[in-house]
């Protein structure tokens, strides 16, 4: 047996980390097109416009609006949805914040369900305890590409007729149950910021799955100042406030380019976690990034939980350890679930004020989720790439695989 690296032994990664540009000449031409048509302004010019059908031809849904962040297409669909003031939206605990600015800008209130211990995504069973006379919608997170078990939620939500927003930001061309995640509920939401699977700098689009022409013009008109773009009369009929989170000609046409490359982006991801996880199964104390049978993850990131008990040392160890073997990670995710955040703790979503809190009485007591929060005082997370090679994905496994054998012999 190896000597740890983090004891002065060899590194089990001999190799660089694979690299790659996710931008090029592809996108260079499509942003020349835009400059030449001499507007940049998506109801005048082609590449939003392009960008939304390849992007509803792709996921097969009747209708698409694009967005100028993730944020703004999570409180677009949340707008069209007729959520509004006092309402309640369940959600997950283990989120980015964009999943909950739009609910507070609402002035609804997010209540907090828990979560399945292995997938990290919404269980049905939680979300149903949740449930009171001012529930209005859910907004499940797909979180690190990996498909939620949307068929028991969508029951849920038609016994008690509330709306179903999918928070997608993390899971693009990701199926549950051979359908994309996104177009299971009322509306799906994807970002396009630096940082996800296809970038436009910054970007989003939100699917309206309901194949309702009205539906369809609420959800557009809402991300523009509810201008009304389909008629003749553009301001005079604002019917209520919406913000403008349009997207601009640029954004479309990096994101035409972008979406060309999703596909082997995603079926890459893919190979490098599900590799992962199969490399690691069978070491005690070491749980995987559970994907649901019939059902895909897309890997925005790695996760597996530590049972440090049974694995033999602390996560911060293993955390370290694996450092040093020459594989980047992170203990947990974010710093805490997100309703122990400060802006839930004192509940001051808005500077010297309790609105909308006060409409309501949401707990945000520690203990909330116990599953949520076990998940991320035990969690290691791994980025994953599309440019990770196979051997990448081997000395992964074969790091792993030494810390447990030096500490488990
Ligand atoms: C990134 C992300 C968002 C917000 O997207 P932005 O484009 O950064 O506004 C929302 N939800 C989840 C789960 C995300 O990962």
């Amino acid at each position: 047996m190896s000597t740890l690296a983090v004891f002065g032994g060899p590194k089990a990664k001999t190799i660089p980390f694979g690299t790659g540009k996710r931008f090029g000449v592809e996108e260079a031409v499509e942003l020349m097109e835009a400059l030449d048509q001499q507007t940049l302004f998506y109801h005048s010019g082609k590449k939003v416009k392009q960008f939304l059908a390849d992007f509803g031809a792709m996921y097969g849904v009747p209708h698409t609006v694009a967005a100028s962040s993730g944020t703004a297409a999570i409180h677009i669909a949340l707008g069209a949805a007729g959520v509004s003031v006092g309402d309640e939206v369940i959600t997950s605990p283990i989120t980015d914040m964009g999943s909950l600015v739009g609910i507070l800008y609402q002035n609804a209130l997010p209540v907090f369900a828990d979560l399945d211990p292995h997938t990290y995504n919404l269980t049905a069973d939680s979300v149903r305890e949740r449930i009171t006379d001012r529930t209005k919608a859910i907004l499940v997170v797909h979180l690190a590409g990996n498909a939620t078990d949307m068929d028991p939620i969508m029951e849920v939500a038609k016994e008690h007729n509330l709306k179903v927003i999918e928070d997608c930001a993390q899971s693009y061309l990701c199926r549950y149950k051979g359908r994309l995640v996104g177009t299971i509920g009322d509306y799906g939401c994807f970002s396009t910021n630096d940082f996800k699977h296809i970038s436009t700098g910054d970007g989003g689009v939100v699917t309206v799955n309901s194949g309702d022409e009205q539906d369809y013009r609420r959800t557009h008109m809402f991300a523009d100042k509810n201008y009304n773009r389909f008629g003749e009369d553009i301001r005079g009929s604002i019917p209520y406030l919406a913000p403008n989170y349009r997207m601009t000609e640029l954004q479309g046409a990096v994101g035409i380019a972008q979406l060309q490359k999703l596909p082997n982006i995603c079926e890459r991801r893919q190979a490098v976690g599900d590799g992962i996880s199969a490399g690691l199964q069978g070491i005690r104390g070491l749980h995987t990034h559970r994907v649901l049978d019939g059902c895909d993850c897309t890997y925005w990131f790695y996760m597996l939980r530590l049972d440090e008990a049974a694995f033999g040392c602390s996560r911060e160890a293993f955390s370290e350890a694996l450092k040093a073997e020459g594989v980047s990670n992170q203990p947990g995710y974010i710093p805490s679930v997100v309703y122990l955040y400060r802006i839930f703790q004192e509940e001051e979503a808005y500077l010297g004020s309790r609105f909308p809190f006060d409409l309501g009485k949401v707990d945000y007591a520690p203990g909330l989720c116990p599953n949520a929060e076990a998940i991320l005082e035990t969690a290691i997370r791994i980025p994953v790439s599309e440019f990770y090679s196979d051997q990448d994905v081997r000395e992964i496994v074969e790091a792993v695989q030494k810390i447990a054998a030096h500490y488990q012999s």
